[in-house]
């Protein structure tokens, strides 16, 4: 079990933590709290969202400017193409680009109305998350994430279409996958299997999502199609109240499903810490990283 010889496989094992750009100064103090204690742990980056209109640009890309100047971690800058045009979008990339972030999430977003709602591209945008990843291969030697959806994308009609999909955007000049959060490894082992018979190599990162609010988490996983199994939810019944148990279950929920993926010889992780950062601190320790 290489849970249990971690030594062996250390110099592997590479995380990466998500965040999002605080709204407000009590959120941004959090921000900073959580970044200072995992940054430490040495992650290969610390990213931070993009609200999907573009409404918080100047939040993302300060955001990141300072995680990097502060910390010396490396940054990542999400980035969507809703409700903008190339020219628009462009000029976001060159900002990061002058602001020395060489990391982008290229993601095409999704509509105000949520994921459900019908995509439709800005007149002179661009369409697709792919062809974002071509638009800023334009602009600059970018390392660039996209996403991956084990149990599909809500759009996609088949599965054939959905890996199609993401072996455009790595041929466009990506160098990884995150997945979207899922509860269940079979999903994501099955969904590995399915990109590796297409032909695709790069990492297919997961994405891993403490559940420190049922009730919360359980909405967003239902926002964006990943589903949330009856022996997850479970697990969480009649612990609205008890707070303690509830976040003691989560670790437990979140500490399996790591361990599991280690085992099965996953080697790369990225956290969605939510700003938060005593889950992901003890997930991180679990996979031996060690402030320093
Ligand atoms: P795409 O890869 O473009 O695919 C979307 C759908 O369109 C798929 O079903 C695909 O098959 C279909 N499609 C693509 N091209 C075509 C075509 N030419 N013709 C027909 N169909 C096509 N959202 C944010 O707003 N901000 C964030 O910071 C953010 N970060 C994220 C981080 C991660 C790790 C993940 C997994 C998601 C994130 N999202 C974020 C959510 C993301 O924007 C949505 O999931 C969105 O619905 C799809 O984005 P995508 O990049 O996967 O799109």
């Amino acid at each position: 079990r290489p849970s249990r010889h971690l030594s062996d496989i250390e110099s592997k094992l590479q995380v990466s933590f998500e965040f999002f750009p605080p709204k407000n100064d009590v959120m941004e103090e959090k921000f900073w709290d959580s970044i200072d204690k995992l940054a430490p742990l040495g992650p290969r980056f610390v990213s931070v969202t993009y609200g999907a209109g573009g409404g918080t640009r100047e939040r993302t890309l300060r955001m990141v400017s300072e995680v990097k100047s502060r910390t010396g971690v490396d940054a990542a800058a999400h980035l969507t193409c809703v409700g903008a045009s190339r020219a628009e979008v462009d000029a976001v990339v060159q900002g990061y680009k002058d602001a020395g972030i060489s990391r982008i999430v290229a993601l095409r977003g999704d509509p105000p109305e949520g994921v459900g709602a019908p995509f439709v591209a800005h007149p002179e945008g661009y369409r697709s998350a792919a062809e974002l990843v071509e638009g800023i291969r334009r602009i600059g030697d970018f390392d660039i994430s996209v996403a991956a959806y084990p149990e599909k994308h809500p759009q996609s009609p088949d599965w054939q279409t959905d890996i199609d999909n993401l072996k455009r955007k790595l041929d466009a000049g990506a160098s990884r996958a995150i997945t979207q959060m899922f509860f269940d490894n079979t999903d994501y082992l099955r969904y590995v299997e399915r990109v590796r018979a297409a032909g695709i190599t790069a990492p297919i990162v997961p994405g891993i999502q403490p559940i420190h609010s049922f009730k919360q988490i359980s909405g967003f996983a239902a926002r964006c199609g990943a589903s949330m199994p009856d022996w997850v939810a479970k697990r969480f019944e009649g612990l609205e109240d008890d707070p303690e148990t509830h976040a003691l279950m989560a670790s437990a929920v979140a500490a399996e499903q790591v361990i599991e993926l280690l085992d099965e010889g996953v080697t790369e992780f990225h956290f969605f810490t939510l700003n938060r950062s005593n889950f992901v601190l003890a997930l991180a320790r679990l996979l031996g990283r060690r402030p320093g």
